[in-house]
């Protein structure tokens, strides 16, 4: 059986070429050409000899995602139907505003949280995602970024399909990977790992000491609330996800921010709200309120805007800075809870 040699560190794969009787700059050149150069064919390694080529033929291959389907939305959003070496299907998305150009990336084939709200959460947790796969969609849509918009992409969001967190290990050498000069050389502060909360592994993320930023999924600061939409939660309480928040701060000095929707008859309430300016005050954080996108299921409706208005009031004035996000990529699927291999 021939290995995938994008599993392979720099160091096993100059190892392998020593072994072999190489010399050793020929790794790196090899590790160059799958990493900063995403080249998928050793025939194309253009510095490196035929016979050098055929060994690694004979004991390699190069695993690598392809995007199989593209759709684009009328505000710019492309939303990318990736398929893995598995035949299995995940989605990605480009998301351009004025400024920035976003890529959302999927971390997990499916998801094994529950969320009542979310698209993603009616398919099974098939398997996770490998950190080159996660790297490949960010490569693929900088590439857009690049042909489309003329700029390269800025910002990176893991707010696609799956858990980050329950893919913990994946995700660090996925990010190590984009933030590398031997990969995207992108800056780590312009990634946004959002996560359902997962008490024990946001504290893990604390001690990575890495740039990343923090996004968490609460939608309800009142226990009850949140147990009934996010049921996975009940295994951890709101108390156990603020103190990790609170260690997460402490660690790395960066503001919290809370993912937020407000649906009428489940949290269009003053008493939320209460809750949830109460549970920002104890943490440093700030709030965004991401507008409902349905998933067809009854039991969720986007609150009237009068309320999105009290809530934003109500965070203000008590110094809690909120932002409203309008939705991108509706049209085709491509928003938030939306994405589900349609
Ligand atoms: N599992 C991670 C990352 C994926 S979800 C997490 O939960 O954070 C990315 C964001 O989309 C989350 O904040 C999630 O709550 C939100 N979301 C899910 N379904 C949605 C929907 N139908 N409309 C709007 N946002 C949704």
């Amino acid at each position: 059986m021939k290995i995938d040699i994008r599993g392979l560190s720099e160091d096993q794969i100059i190892e392998f070429f020593e072994k072999k009787g190489f010399d050793s700059y020929r790794g790196r050149q090899v590790y160059e050409w799958i990493w900063r150069k995403s080249c998928y064919s050793f025939d194309e390694m253009t510095n490196i000899s035929k016979d050098l080529r055929d060994v690694l033929d004979n004991h390699f291959v190069i695993n690598h995602i392809q995007v199989d389907k593209i759709q684009k939305s009328f505000d710019g959003t492309i939303k990318n139907a990736v398929k893995l070496h598995d035949d299995h299907t995940v989605e990605s998305v480009l998301i351009p505003t004025d400024d920035r150009t976003t890529a959302c990336v999927s971390s997990q084939v499916g998801c094994s949280l529950d969320c009542k709200f979310c698209a993603t959460s009616k398919l099974k947790r098939m398997r996770n995602l490998n950190p080159d796969e996660i790297y490949d969609q960010v490569v693929t849509i900088n590439d857009q970024s690049l042909k489309y918009f003329n700029r390269p992409l800025s910002n990176i969001v893991y707010m696609g399909m799956g858990e980050p967190l329950m893919n913990y290990n994946n995700l660090i050498k996925s990010i190590e990977k984009i933030s590398s000069d031997k990969g995207l050389n992108m800056s780590q502060k312009r990634i946004v790992v959002s996560t359902s909360g997962i008490p024990k592994m946001i504290k893990k993320l604390a001690d990575e000491n890495l740039k990343v930023n923090l996004a968490l999924s609460l939608h309800s600061a009142i226990e009850e609330t949140r147990n009934k939409i996010m049921p996975f939660s009940k295994k951890f309480s709101l108390e156990e996800i603020k103190n990790s928040l609170i260690y997460w701060y402490s660690k790395t000095k960066r503001k919290i921010t809370f993912e937020y929707i407000v649906w009428k008859d489940i949290n269009d309430s003053i008493e939320h709200i209460n809750a949830l300016v109460n549970y920002c005050k104890s943490i440093p954080s700030k709030v965004n309120l991401i507008e409902y996108n349905s998933i067809g299921d009854q039991n969720f409706e986007s609150a009237n805007q009068n309320m999105i208005n009290l809530y934003k009031e109500l965070l203000e004035k008590n110094k809690i800075t909120v932002t409203v996000r309008r939705s991108r990529g509706k049209d085709i699927d491509a928003a938030c809870g939306q994405l589900a291999n349609k």
